[in-house]
């Protein structure tokens, strides 16, 4: 791929950034930087049944506190309702989506495949339904920037993803891909609890006539319990008012070994060191633990 490095940042507002999402972001955005590419925030703001309002704000405004600065403007998931209802359009016109009626009840019963062959299966007008990508039965393989190659096997059916949750909600599944294309994105840097929605996420992107972007997938921080950091583990929001201890914190998790003297220094005096010094290959492939007081 020889398009110009562009990249993103792509929280759902479910609450402020942890010391995680710090990690994810600093990522991206210095791997960005280093290549001279761009660096795009995306909010994917598709379930407001579980987001804020609130969480947005606070979200950006800890972004600016650590000069996360972005380019172009921030883009929401909720504004794009209708390129996603386009896409759904023609992915069930060219039969590579279905309409699902199936009850999670249902697909538990039967080791979550759908009865009576869903995708064929007759439903009334009206009747409430997901809309399923059908997945491709082979095996995906990709070439992670960190992990090396992966490979999963795709299986059609049983995990044909989401794409419109019964409830009318677009699914993160969907309105990744289509903006990850839409954004002309070239490199996906995100934690590793997504690894396993990357095989889908080719798939659809593909069937949408799109060139892969290339994936680096980070090690995940975790809590002094080995527990994802996120809001159902309660991980505490950052402490903008301390962004430069947050940074060198956040660059040591990801094994840039930044001077010990670099705290001392502003926010953009750090991530200017962490573009100069950014070594992906030094990120570690494994759980890093969060420091206490992140
Ligand atoms: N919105 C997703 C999340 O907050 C990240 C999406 C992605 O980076 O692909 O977990």
């Amino acid at each position: 791929m020889n398009s110009p490095y562009r990249g993103r940042f792509a929280p759902s507002p479910t609450g402020p950034l942890h010391f995680g999402s710090l990690v994810t972001g600093l990522a991206s955005y210095l791997d960005a930087r280093a290549r001279g590419g761009r660096w795009l925030v995306r909010i994917e703001d598709l379930d407001p049944l579980r987001e804020s309002e609130e969480a947005v704000t606070r979200i950006l405004r800890s972004l600016e506190a650590h000069a996360l600065n972005w380019d172009e403007s921030v883009r929401f998931q909720s504004e794009r309702h209708d390129v996603y209802e386009a896409t759904i359009d023609k992915l069930l016109a060219n039969r590579h989506a279905y309409r699902c009626i199936c009850s999670r009840k249902e697909l538990n019963e039967h080791g979550g495949r759908h009865p009576h062959r869903c995708p064929e299966r007759a439903h009334a007008p009206g009747q409430p339904h997901a809309i399923r990508l059908r997945l491709e039965s082979s095996t995906a393989h990709w070439q992670d920037r960190l992990l090396g190659l992966q490979q999963q096997t795709l299986r059609a059916e049983r995990d044909d993803p989401v794409l419109k949750r019964k409830e009318g909600f677009y699914a993160y599944q969907l309105a990744v891909v289509v903006d990850d294309i839409d954004q002309r994105m070239t490199d996906i840097v995100r934690g590793s609890d997504l690894l396993e929605t990357t095989p889908a996420q080719l798939n659809l992107a593909h069937l949408l006539g799109a060139q892969s972007p290339r994936y680096l997938h980070i090690p995940v921080i975790v809590n002094a319990d080995g527990q994802k950091l996120s809001k159902q583990t309660h991980a505490p929001a950052l402490n903008d008012r301390q962004p430069s201890t947050n940074l060198c914190r956040a660059l040591a998790a990801l094994g840039q070994q930044p001077p010990s003297a670099l705290s001392g220094e502003t926010p953009e005096h750090i991530l200017a060191w962490g573009r100069a010094h950014w070594t992906p290959d030094q990120i570690p492939l494994n759980c890093a633990t969060t420091p206490d007081s992140a």
